[in-house]
């Protein structure tokens, strides 16, 4: 069966201590066992996307405004990949897939299933951050389009620890997710 990573906005605003909305500290434990993952997929020639939040300045009407402070807006350094992933981003830009995303799900308002239907993908593979947000919208939408869907529990994180385990009992108790560790 073929397979995608999905690297879920693994960035500055995300992870750093300096971040807009950083998940601080379990955000940046997982930075090994996301880049090993990435590794691995890639020198198995499998499909790695990497979903990432995209704001604009000042917008009024997204809904996230009322709710987060300003994250992950256009062109700043926030956006960047945290760490070694940005690295290894830049090492292997013409076999990775950047998808700029507006929404918590990877498949809101993007092509993602059309990229992964175009290479015959049954399952996906879910690392990155917030465990209970954008991990969690894009698993249930991966249930709802009938997905295999595989989460590591040492490459999510979230800001909110009760989040974090109540998602990760969530993953397979009501979407029949495999959560496994990498390492
Ligand atoms: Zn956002």
């Amino acid at each position: 069966m073929k397979k995608v990573l999905l690297v879920i906005d693994y960035t500055v605003d995300f992870v750093s201590d300096e971040g807009a909305l950083t998940c601080g500290k379990p955000g940046q434990e997982i930075e090994n066992t996301i880049v090993s993952l990435t590794k691995k997929f890639l020198e198995e020639n499998e499909l790695v996307v990497l979903p990432v939040d995209l704001h604009e300045r000042n917008d009024l009407f997204h809904p996230e405004t009322k709710l987060f402070p300003a994250h992950n807006i256009r062109g700043t350094k926030g956006r960047e990949l945290y760490g070694k992933l940005n690295k290894l981003y830049e090492d292997n830009k013409e076999k990775i897939i950047w998808l700029d995303k507006t929404r918590y799900s990877s498949f809101a308002g993007t092509n993602l299933q059309q990229l992964l239907s175009e290479r015959k993908v049954e399952e996906i593979h879910l690392v990155g951050v917030c465990t209970d947000i954008c991990i969690l919208h894009t698993a249930v939408d991966a249930y709802n389009l009938g997905y295999e869907i595989v989460v590591y529990k040492d490459a999510v994180a979230s800001f909110n620890s009760a989040g974090h385990e109540w998602a990760l009992g969530h993953f397979t108790s009501s979407l029949g997710a495999k959560v496994i560790k990498n390492n």
